[in-house]
């Protein structure tokens, strides 16, 4: 049994009954982590990055999505709101629905007679058992692969108790755990979910504190206290930098990334490259998307990025 099993079973049993708010499960994942997975989102982050891919998942309560081009103009909706957020707009050839997102409780009423997906509610008020019971069908998968589960957001660390007691029941069913996180946490909170993770997928942005505070909404002291910190007592740790293109894939800022990954004693480092395609989402929530002029790096780039961190004597991995 491994040590970080031992670990686990030698600690109190999760407690099932904990409840969360859940995004999404994407199951198969290749992702995130080693063998075949299953990625969980949990809902809610204190950062509020303009790139991010998964703008759905920030707030920390549900939420109504609409994507209006898949609405038919069928009109079902607007009769189901009990506050009167939905109406029909345009002519009875071009109708569809309009939000008035304002007046939204997010009740899930329209969802259910909106049969071309056009409605749908990000967030499900899940427990601990609930979302281990889903995981863990695909146990045979991890085992064979060596996979396991990633538990990501939002950011998890935001809804502790479902997060550690998530991770810990994992760990004491021998399922591999996997923490993807920003890092944006208190010391005991950030560290006691270290303890129930077998690898630590750990966000770094910027280093200029600056630059972070302008990008994420937050300022990054914490966030680099806790990677010295999580390093220092040893946990399986990969340093994961997200490269938008222009914002913070400067030579100069992603030497200052690799430089600090080496500092604290990690040998290695993980360029992903600019994910272009969450644009739509934001759409979805009416929320403007300021990077919508960004485009991915081609190879050529993100093997310059590359080097730069191997000058600093890092292991690199372009892609999750
Ligand atoms: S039920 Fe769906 S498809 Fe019909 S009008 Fe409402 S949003 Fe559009
Ligand atoms: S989720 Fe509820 S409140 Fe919001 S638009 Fe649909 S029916 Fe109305």
């Amino acid at each position: 049994m491994a040590l970080r099993e031992q670990h686990a079973s030698a600690l109190e049993p999760a407690d099932l009954s904990v409840r969360g708010l859940l995004l999404d499960i994407d199951r198969f994942a290749s992702h995130d982590g080693p063998g075949i997975r299953s990625s969980v989102y949990l809902k809610g982050c204190p950062l509020s990055c303009a790139w991010c891919h998964s703008p759905e998942s920030q707030l920390s309560h549900p939420e109504l999505l609409y994507q209006s081009e898949r609405c038919n103009g069928c009109a079902l909706c607007p009769s189901t709101c009990p506050e009167s957020a939905l109406v029909m707009s345009g002519t009875s050839e071009s109708a569809v629905a309009v939000l008035d997102r304002a007046a939204c409780t997010a009740c899930g009423e329209c969802v259910d007679v909106c049969y071309t997906g056009a409605l749908k509610i990000a967030g499900d008020g899940v427990t601990v058992g609930d979302v281990l019971e889903r995981v863990a069908r695909d146990a045979p998968y991890f085992k064979s692969s060596g996979g396991g589960v990633t538990l990501s957001g939002g950011e998890p660390a935001r809804q502790f108790d479902f997060s550690y007691n998530f991770l810990l029941a994992c760990q004491q069913r021998g399922i591999h755990t996997a923490l993807e996180t920003t890092g944006y946490a208190r010391r005991e909170v950030i560290s006691a979910l270290a303890d129930v993770t077998d690898l630590i997928l750990y966000d770094v942005k910027f280093i200029d504190p600056a630059e972070h505070q302008r990008h994420t909404g937050v300022p990054n002291a914490l966030i680099l206290d806790n990677l010295r910190v999580l390093a220092a007592a040893g946990h399986d740790m990969q340093v994961r930098v997200p490269c938008i293109s222009g914002v913070n894939d400067a030579p100069d800022q992603i030497r200052a990334t690799a430089a600090m990954t080496a500092e604290v004693g990690l040998g290695s480092i993980v360029l992903l490259p600019y994910n272009s395609a969450a644009g739509a989402k934001y759409e979805w929530i009416d929320s403007p998307f300021e990077l919508s002029h960004v485009t991915t790096q081609d190879e050529d780039a993100m093997n310059a990025l590359a080097d730069i961190c191997r000058a600093e004597g890092l292991e690199v991995q372009i892609g999750g």
